[in-house]
């Protein structure tokens, strides 16, 4: 075993709670000391150790342009020197808004806070005041961040260690989260039906990416769209992890769905904390101080932050920068798909975009219960395998993966190798 990061792993222990500041990061799932990373560039990252690996995590998304990129840690070093903060308004942040409301159509107005987290919190308090309504449904194995309404049946880190609810949420606040099942727009339909006037908003993964990759299924998002316009309730779709990720308008862009609300994060900070919510212009005009929703935030819309975030979106708009990408991915996910089939091991793998996911199911999931009966044991010898091999998937059999603009064939093409021999000890 690596010796500086077990030893960084033993310490971190005395002093944090399971050594990590954020759950996954702390290998429970998968067993074995977390690497603590040193260093990252481009595809990979460096741990504690000095070994390398490809990376396929890419911070949980933001990495999208690859690690380090000098564009971006240009625009942080350039902002920094002005002034880390000011709590004052600033013209990068207009800019920001400005970029944000152009590449979304559905966006007429944004909001700019710190996490995604914050982003979804933020969003579903708007959408109760703005309709009065104080009822939300979610998806069960969605996750939207750590805010007590949405610590129900979520997904993400909540799956990973089998406890889908939180402690410490009041039922008082539990019981206005009706969860429902992804892609079963049957049940969302009678939900409405019953409960209609009692819901202020849906609030949806428009391409799960929390229980591992799901996408929606043919309907799913169009259906939800409809009901929200029905029974005046607002569509949320939640995008801080499909937000320039999927392609260049998001999901909302990729399957031609119009919310009320869009939360964003990740890519929108390129690595450092940003997070935004906005949309229709009379929901937005209901947040403080235009309007009596309150939400405010001391580094909201850090100098910073934002400048990091401007970078990685001016990346992501050069030609042919999704095209890129979303070829990388797919020759990730079918090499793998047909390194396996030759090894004879179960397995599936798909990916829109930058985001992909590996199953180890004979074909892909498209359902919570799907993505549950896959084969955890084996995804946890996989990981460990391919980890030893120099490349570094997600520590969970529940979390979607993600490509970097720097990761290229060559890159690929070693993890696909390196997988094949894998495939075959697991087949062993
Ligand atoms: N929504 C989605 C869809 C996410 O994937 C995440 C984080 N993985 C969040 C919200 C929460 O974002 P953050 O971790 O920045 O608070």
């Amino acid at each position: 075993m690596n010796s500086r990061n077990e030893a960084l792993f033993q310490r971190a222990q005395r002093t944090t709670p399971g050594g990590v500041n954020s759950p996954v990061r702390a290998f429970r799932s998968v067993g074995g000391a977390p690497r603590f990373l040193a260093r990252a560039e481009g595809a990979r990252v460096w741990d504690a150790d000095g070994k390398d690996y490809i990376d396929y995590v890419g911070s949980w998304g933001p990495a999208i342009a690859g690690h380090a990129h000098p564009a971006i840690v240009e625009a942080v070093r350039e902002a920094a020197t002005r002034g880390l903060s000011f709590g004052a308004p600033t013209e990068a942040e207009v800019d920001m808004a400005e970029l944000l409301c152009e590449l979304l159509p559905s966006v007429d107005m944004v909001r700019l806070v710190s996490s995604g987290t914050e982003a979804t919190m933020s969003a579903i308090r708007l959408a109760r005041g703005f309709t009065g309504r104080d009822a939300i449904v979610k998806f069960e194995g969605c996750y939207h961040g750590h805010a007590d309404s949405l610590l129900v049946k979520a997904g993400s880190g909540l799956l990973t260690f089998g406890n889908p609810s939180s402690g410490g949420v009041p039922a008082d606040f539990a019981k206005h989260t009706i969860v429902l099942d992804y892609n079963d727009l049957a049940g969302v339909e009678e939900v409405f039906q019953a409960r209609g006037h009692e819901i202020a908003a849906i609030i949806v993964e428009p391409v799960a990416g929390n229980m591992n990759l799901i996408k929606p299924a043919p309907g799913f998002l169009e259906g939800l769209r409809r009901l929200c316009t029905e029974h005046d309730a607002v569509l949320i779709f939640d995008e801080v992890m499909t937000g320039f990720r999927v392609g260049p308008l998001g999901a909302q862009g990729l399957y031609g769905i119009t919310p009320d609300l869009t939360t964003l994060g990740k890519v929108i900070g390129g690595g450092m904390p940003v997070g935004a919510f906005g949309g229709r212009r009379d929901i937005m005009e209901k947040v403080a101080p235009l309007g009596a929703v309150y939400q405010a935030g001391t580094l909201s819309g850090s100098p910073v932050a934002v400048a990091a975030g401007l970078a990685s979106l001016r990346l992501t708009r050069e030609p042919g920068f999704y095209e890129g990408i979303t070829a990388h991915t797919r020759r990730l996910t079918e090499g793998l798909a047909a390194a396996a089939r030759e090894a004879g091991v179960t397995f599936s793998a798909d990916a829109v975009g930058g985001m992909f996911g590996v199953y180890f199911s004979a074909a892909v999931p498209a359902s919570f219960a799907d993505v549950m009966a896959s084969d955890r044991e084996r995804f946890n010898r996989f990981f460990h395998a391919m980890l030893d091999a120099g490349h570094y998937f997600a520590p969970s059999a529940f979390e979607a993966g993600f490509v970097s603009a720097a990761h290229g064939e060559a890159e690929i093409d070693a993890t696909v190798e390196a997988a094949r021999k894998v495939f075959a000890g697991l087949a062993a």
